[in-house]
């Protein structure tokens, strides 16, 4: 597969230089020349295929001639030991990303990159060094992804002490060929020093310097396994029973069920033979761009639901045909606080405003709603919502208020364990059982340099 620059069509680079570099050197994003389509026989088997088989057939055709049929079999089985269950909670199917190591769907990418960026860099004598810049739940899962990888090493950074405790250990408390600073300053500071960091000829000439963060087609194609796995269960109607660490309430599943007399799901449970609407919690839309190549690659799903926070750029612009990039607003889903999403110019490159309005329905809602929705969810089904999944869940019940859903399979994708936002959660819904990734991460120790927001000081860390 050939990828091109988003801004210029004629100069065409393998799957290897576009996943290296992160950014094309016009600063456009890749985007495949042509979307590959699954072959009929595993179209009519996703729902009944391993998730490492799904993964398999999903990625194989972005990478080939590079990355060889045997080494992939090898990386999709290494990277993806958990799975993405489409479980039923209260009226509806949740789409559980945070069963990985991090307890959030970036695990995915991140994974995948680690595995293929090694591969990719064998028998190269120059380590690779990976800067990556983080607002919280990125760095975590990149420092893990990365974690032991031999020829590369990765430097976190992250705006110190706006970073939850639990995100701090997992970015700054693995050690070995992770490092993590500590800037003074703002997520933008840190963004803007990783960027002077590329543009810098000194160092340039002194490190092989590459990137991690969501524009990176290699953290997007693994994303689009879980769509097509998850449509493909939801379409054979058979979803996946809890994971191990499914945030419920005890006995949550058989209260929900008794009260609900057998009733509910009528509108947005499973139906052997429809396609599935997803709703995704989006920030930089790479999540919600790995769903469209899913759907583009035939996978069956009916529509997509784009949930943000009051940071709205693309609900508006998909109901007036208007781009507008804003400055971001803090808000309690704060992953999502983003208010010019990088992966837009993707979805851009590959639909026109009407077929994005046909595909897509924006909905954006409010710290209040958020907060509305983990109480609601709880106590009538014993599901604990983190704040990104809570948004996903409250836009579905407006859009589903305004009339604007027809009835049909409905999955909320469910981005983070609610218990890496316990601060929040907990306040709501009472006490979060944890996942054991996350009570190990606890007990790292910080290990991080602090510098002030200035290339000099970055450069000396380097
Ligand atoms: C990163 C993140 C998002 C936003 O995903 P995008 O791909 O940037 O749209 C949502 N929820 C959580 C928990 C995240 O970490």
């Amino acid at each position: 597969m050939r990828y091109y620059s988003t801004r210029n069509k004629n100069e065409a680079v393998s799957f290897a230089a576009a996943a290296l570099a992160g950014l094309a050197p016009d600063g456009g994003l890749y985007v495949p020349e042509e979307i590959p389509q699954y072959p009929g026989a595993v179209k009519s088997s996703l729902g009944a295929m391993d998730y490492p088989d799904i993964a398999f057939e999903t990625i194989r055709p972005w990478v080939e001639g590079e990355i060889p049929g045997s080494v992939l079999e090898e990386i999709v089985h290494s990277a993806y030991p958990f799975g993405a269950p489409l479980i039923e909670a209260g009226d509806r199917l949740v789409l559980e990303l945070f069963h990985g190591p991090t307890a959030a769907f970036k695990d995915f990418g991140a994974r995948f990159m680690a595995r293929a960026f090694s591969y990719l860099r064998r028998g190269e004598g120059k380590p690779l060094r990976i800067l990556v810049a983080t607002s919280g739940d990125t760095g975590g899962a990149v420092a893990d992804g990365f974690y032991g990888v031999e020829g590369i090493t990765v430097t976190v950074l992250y705006p110190k002490g706006r970073v939850s405790p639990l995100q701090e250990r997992q970015i700054a408390g693995l050690g070995g060929n992770i490092s993590a600073i500590a800037v003074e300053g703002s997520f933008d500071d840190c963004q803007a020093l990783v960027k002077q960091a590329f543009g810098d000829k000194d160092l340039k000439k002194r490190l092989e310097l590459s990137s991690a963060n969501s524009i990176n087609i290699s953290r997007l194609i693994p994303q689009a396994v879980y769509y097509a796995a998850a449509a493909g269960r939801a379409f054979a109607g058979i979803p996946d029973s809890d994971g191990e660490a499914t945030p419920r309430t005890e006995g949550g599943k058989r209260k929900a069920q008794d009260r609900d007399d057998g009733r509910k799901a009528e509108l947005f449970g499973i139906r052997p033979g429809v396609p599935v609407t997803f709703c995704v919690p989006s920030g930089n839309f790479g999540n919600l761009t790995a769903g469209l190549y899913a759907y583009k690659m035939g996978a069956p799903v009916a529509r997509f639901i784009a949930a943000t926070n009051i940071n709205k750029t693309v609900p508006d612009y998909l109901e007036s045909g208007i781009y507008e990039v804003r400055r971001s607003q803090a808000t309690m889903s704060n992953a999502m606080d983003v208010g010019a999403p990088s992966n837009f110019e993707r979805m851009a490159a590959h639909f026109s405003w009407e077929e994005m309005k046909r595909l897509i329905l924006g909905a954006y809602v409010s710290d209040e709603e958020t907060r509305e929705a983990i109480i609601r969810v709880h106590s009538r089904w014993g599901y604990f919502l983190d704040p990104h999944s809570a948004v996903g869940w409250h836009a579905v019940d407006a859009l589903a208020a305004a009339g604007r859903l027809t009835p049909g399979p409905l999955g909320v994708l469910s981005t983070a364990h609610p218990a890496k936002f316990a601060e929040t959660v907990e306040k709501l819904a009472g006490p979060v059982p944890a996942p054991g990734s996350l009570k190990k991460a606890m007990e790292r120790t910080v290990n991080s340099r602090t510098i002030p927001a200035e290339l000099s000081a970055l450069k000396e860390c380097l």
